[in-house]
């Protein structure tokens, strides 16, 4: 197999274990030195350590709305994971390219930043831009800084494309996801005395319940959108811990859960309706003993991605990639900031498949590369006519 110029970026950048625990300034410093050479500056936007940070990089004119390609430098940790090659170390077999990060979504920025190579020398009459993010695989953090940037620029751009895997289709939708934590505070005691206390545990339980009636009633009376696998905003318990001993009252519970919501349903009206269910929980609870309490907080929320799928923009993506079905995800990405905090139309198209990332000998089919190649291609043959 011959090595294309994505592919020896794309094993530059796997070479990088830019797992999101740790930095990720080297591959960053790799690309500004890439799109440096062909004479195009990046903007690095840092975080409070830093030890990460965005880039963002525009070639072409200065003054028109840009097309943004989009995507994460972070990846998911390969503990626990039984990889029978290299994670960190990009191997070529049977048209497969393996690698932590190949498909999701390291395969893309390698396309993207060789387009972002060939536009350095070509008459764009609008720009071709480049985004990379930290601290996306832990809920879309690290983007929200460089959108901080860009929302007072004085020309917003006019599409951004995400490149998260998606078999090249173009999707023009996902969901929102707001991570939630409770904590259920009840009162220790002998298991035999167990009537007399407040069992930390039977208050989660009974936080739960709750979560799963409100997931009952949203499933047969609240909005639908048949675009999706589960036309409906889902909820759903996560982890569940606490207790110590069998014979002891268990005086803490620790719940993780979450809520999933289609453009219709606005997360934080459900979320006030579990803490109403909380706050009765507690009121309850205090009956027997005064410091019992449920207590949830917010851990992180991204807003769902709903592209009309009439803008101007999704036709122009159309008008060189022509695709009769448009998808809406099944995952998020940073799409839904990018429209929530710029008005942005959003796309998301780029190699690969979802189902292969995040697992061991995580791949993308050298096929795909090649075709986010050829996408990218026509994109830059749109923007020197446009
Ligand atoms: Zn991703």
């Amino acid at each position: 197999m011959s090595m294309t110029r994505s592919l020896s970026i794309l094993a530059d950048l796997i070479g990088h274990p830019t797992v999101t625990r740790q930095t990720n300034l080297a591959l960053i410093e790799h690309v500004r030195a890439m799109l440096a050479a062909q004479g195009i500056a990046s903007t690095l936007v840092f975080d409070e350590t830093g030890t990460k940070a965005n880039l963002f990089a525009s070639t072409g004119p200065a003054d028109v709305p840009g097309v943004v390609l989009s995507g994460h430098t972070d990846v998911v940790p390969v503990d626990g994971q039984a990889w029978s090659l290299e994670p960190f170390t990009l191997t070529q077999r049977d048209g497969r390219l393996y690698g932590r990060g190949s498909a999701d979504m390291k395969g893309f920025i390698a396309c993207a930043v060789h387009a972002m190579m060939e536009a350095s020398s070509l008459r764009l009459k609008r720009p071709l831009q480049l985004a990379l993010s930290y601290d996306e695989e832990i809920g879309c953090v690290g983007v929200r800084r460089l959108l901080d940037l860009l929302e007072v620029a004085p020309v917003r751009p006019y599409l951004c494309i995400v490149g998260e895997p998606t078999m090249m289709r173009l999707a023009t939708g996902h969901k929102g996801k707001t991570a939630l934590h409770a904590t259920c505070h009840g009162r220790e005691g002998h298991s035999a005395q167990a009537p007399f206390t407040v069992n930390a545990l039977h208050l989660g339980c009974d936080l739960v319940n709750e979560v799963r009636q409100l997931q009952a009633s949203i499933s047969r009376q609240g909005g639908r959108d048949e675009a999706y696998d589960v036309p409906y905003t889902t909820l759903h318990v996560g982890k569940f811990n606490g207790g110590v001993a069998l014979n002891i009252v268990p005086n803490r519970c620790e719940i993780d859960f979450e809520i999933r919501n289609i453009a219709h349903d606005d997360p934080h009206a459900l979320v006030d309706v579990l803490k109403a269910a909380a706050s009765r929980i507690t009121a309850q609870a205090q009956t027997v003993v005064p410091e019992a309490r449920v207590e949830i907080v917010e851990v992180n929320s991204y807003p769902g991605l709903d592209t009309s799928r009439t803008q101007d923009a999704v036709d122009f993506v159309r008008s060189f990639h022509p695709e009769d079905e448009v998808l809406k995800l099944a995952f998020g990405t940073e799409g839904g900031l990018f429209t929530a905090r710029l008005g942005v139309p959003v796309v998301v198209c780029g190699p690969g498949s979802i189902t292969q990332a995040h697992k061991p000998d995580e791949f993308v089919e050298a096929a795909q590369l090649d075709q986010c190649d050829a996408f990218l291609a026509k994109l830059l043959g749109q923007l020197q006519a446009s």
